[in-house]
């Protein structure tokens, strides 16, 4: 078998494109342009390519952007106070904070303090629990992303087996919490998966994930997901973006797995895409709701 490569960056433009319509409709009728101000503090030039990344989306879709760049030895601090500006400022609608943080600053409070009307990464412990109550607020991004993929691909994950190999509070997480829901964005079809979320502490790993209809990884170890792994006919949701000698790769051996998968996203050109993209959705919802 050679598995059908589900193309994120093609899913992604098509979703900016629904966007902007949405956001030049709202902005006609309220007069007012979605703002996303992003906050990077210190040098780190992986943090610099994502946060540029989004400022380009921002323009594409025609939301408004500002970037606050502070200097590393910013203090937990100096970082609050800005944090407090930009929710009381009117022109803000989604706040971004870019981690990694600096050591020595406590990401917890910081992402804690920011308002979780405009909290559009979807970290603070109000959405987390929204979500999980199946009322969100905000979708956090990546795993929305994975759930537009895999709908707009034609796959129906109603009843079906998805194991999740990360327990991330920024992917594997909130990714059962979307799965396991009742409904989704794109209808009851992309949700209503019966989850097992799998660690670096669970048992026989390979085991349980051929036992998957689908398989997200979200490991962060390069090319861990092998093909003896995977069940024929499973679809492999890669989520990994690992630095090696030989360029980006994924979490999924992509060549031998490919030949035992039904459907698979490569790295990159996979979920990185739609990561980005789902962030526009957000604020475009945060937008509309400080209008409503
Ligand atoms: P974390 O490091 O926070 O979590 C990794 C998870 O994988 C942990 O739950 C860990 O288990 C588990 N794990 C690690 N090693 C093993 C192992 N040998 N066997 C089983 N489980 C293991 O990573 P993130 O969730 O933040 O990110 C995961 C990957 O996704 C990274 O490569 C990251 O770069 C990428 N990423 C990509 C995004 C995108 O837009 N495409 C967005 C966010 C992340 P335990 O909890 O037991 O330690």
């Amino acid at each position: 078998m050679s598995a059908e490569i589900m193309d994120g960056k093609a899913i992604s433009k098509e979703i900016q494109a629904e966007i902007a319509v949405e956001v030049a409709q709202f902005t006609q009728s309220s007069g007012v342009t979605p703002c996303l101000a992003a906050v990077l503090v210190g040098d780190d030039p992986a943090s610099e390519v994502y946060v540029r990344n989004k400022h380009r989306a921002c323009e594409r879709v025609g939301i408004a952007s500002q970037m606050h760049k502070l200097p590393a030895s910013t203090t937990e601090e100096e970082l609050l106070e800005l944090i407090a500006e930009l929710n009381s400022s009117t022109d803000v609608h989604g706040i971004l904070v870019q981690l990694p943080l600096p050591e020595g600053i406590d990401t917890l409070r910081v992402l804690d303090a920011v308002n979780p009307h405009k909290d559009v990464d979807a970290f603070h412990p109000e959405n987390v629990g929204l979500i999980s109550q199946g009322r969100p607020r905000f979708l956090p991004c990546t795993p929305h992303g994975v759930q537009q993929i895999i709908d707009r691909c034609g796959i129906e994950m109603t009843g079906k087996h998805a194991v999740i190999v990360g327990r991330s509070d920024i992917v594997g997480k909130p990714m059962s919490m979307l799965l396991t829901a009742r409904n989704s964005t794109r209808g009851p079809q992309a949700a209503n998966a019966t989850v097992t979320i799998c660690h670096s502490r669970t048992k026989d790993l390979a085991a349980v994930c051929r036992t998957a209809d689908v398989i997200i990884a979200a490991i962060g170890v390069a090319e861990f997901i092998t093909a003896d792994m995977v069940k024929p006919g499973a679809v492999i949701i890669d989520v990994g973006i690992n630095r090696t000698e030989k360029g980006l790769v994924g979490d999924v051996d992509f060549d031998g797995v490919s030949e035992v998968a039904s459907h698979i996203t490569p790295v990159p050109g996979g979920v990185g895409p739609l990561t980005v993209t789902m962030l526009m959705y957000n604020t475009l919802e945060a937008a509309k709701l400080l209008q409503s």
